[in-house]
């Protein structure tokens, strides 16, 4: 069956790396039609629009959405983030980031991040009363328990058995407080699975520390946004950590890193984030055969440590990236059959 998704290159080193995620997927014959839809900052600068008329419609006839990071420079007051809107208008409610240590890693690693994707102090509501700014964190019950069921669904899914809340509900007693109250309400349903509470704080400290104690960790917005950094610098490199958005019958697959200006355009940036977004990708249409060889694929590239980009310590391109990868997936898919 041959599926159709939406193509969106992305500012910085998206096309860069989306290209390389597309050479896997090509190397592994899947069956795809690709529908471009031109968005971002550097659209945005050309034409004074950040996503091309009718972008919207032509994302809503795909099956879902495969994504370079875009740019949303801080203080240009007229230009709005585009993943934040995509994500919102799509109702890709849960944002999943999982992290895992690959190759000869010292520490076993294999925890997901799962991001509440629609509200919290991303609600897009701020003003300024003279000169003092305020930004509005909302969080609902509604979103607080989708997300909480969203992340037993996949804790049980995956076989896994803890989920933890983070928050803040020591201070933020309403925010927080709601959050983390929706959250024990939902694990009630799951008694079979581990339900546990980590202060915001102390959740970054555990990332660092003693990541492999770690399994689900179910967040609000933003705290999930800057936790994936820190979970991502400690598996090695924001170029390995991918993501999924997912809502009720749609996804949007991207790398958790941004668009990388310091090194967009030299051919260095890590293909490996795109690439494994794109296998959870095809875990998503049903796909875990591809999904599994592109693992296998990127498992090895990294314990062999021969064909890696600069930011592991290597000093390939990513093109090099891309063309081992979609080699050794292919490989492992044929030994599969
Ligand atoms: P943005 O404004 O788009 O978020 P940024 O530079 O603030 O861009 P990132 O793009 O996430 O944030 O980059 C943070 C750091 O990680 C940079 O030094 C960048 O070069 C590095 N980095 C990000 N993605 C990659 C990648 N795919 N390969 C190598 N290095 C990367």
């Amino acid at each position: 069956m041959s599926f159709k998704i939406a193509l969106i290159y992305g500012d910085g080193v998206g096309p860069e790396v989306i290209k390389a995620a597309l050479e896997v997927l090509e190397a592994l014959d899947f069956d795809a039609e690709y529908v471009e839809v031109k968005a971002g900052y550097e659209y945005w600068r050309r034409t004074g629009k950040p996503m091309e008329d009718g972008a919207l419609d032509v994302i809503r006839s795909c099956r879902c959405v495969l994504k370079g990071p875009l740019m949303t420079p801080p203080g240009t007051d007229s230009y709005r983030s585009v993943t934040v809107m995509l994500r919102q208008t799509l109702d890709l409610y849960a944002n999943v980031r999982p992290f895992k240590s690959f190759g000869k890693a010292s520490k076993k690693i294999d925890m997901v991040i799962v991001r509440e994707n629609t509200e919290d102090l991303y609600s897009g509501i701020e003003y300024r009363l003279g000169s003092t700014a305020i930004t509005l964190r909302v969080v609902s019950e509604r979103a607080s328990k989708r997300i909480a069921r969203f992340a037993f669904e996949l804790a049980k899914r995956e076989g896994r058995r803890k989920v933890a809340v983070v928050h803040k509900a020591n201070v933020m007693k309403e925010s927080c407080g709601l959050f983390r109250s929706a959250f024990f309400e939902v694990a009630k349903l799951y008694p079979e699975i581990q339900a546990e509470e980590i202060v915001v704080d102390s959740a970054a400290y555990r990332i660092v520390v003693a990541p492999e104690t770690l399994d689900v960790l179910v967040t609000p917005n933003m705290f999930g946004d800057i936790l994936s950094d820190v979970a991502a610098g400690v598996v090695g490199s924001l170029g390995l950590a991918p993501s999924a958005n997912i809502g009720d019958g749609y996804a949007m697959f991207e790398p958790v890193h941004g668009t990388a200006p310091d090194i967009a355009g030299k051919g260095v940036a890590n293909p490996i984030a795109s690439i494994l977004s794109a296998a959870m990708m095809l875990s998503y249409l049903g796909d875990a055969k591809r999904a599994r060889a592109i693992e296998v694929a990127v498992d090895e590239l990294i314990a062999e440590g021969r064909v890696l980009t600069p930011d592991m310590g290597g000093t390939a391109k990513t093109v090099d990236v891309a063309r081992e990868v979609a080699r050794r997936a292919r490989e492992a898919l044929t030994s599969f059959r």
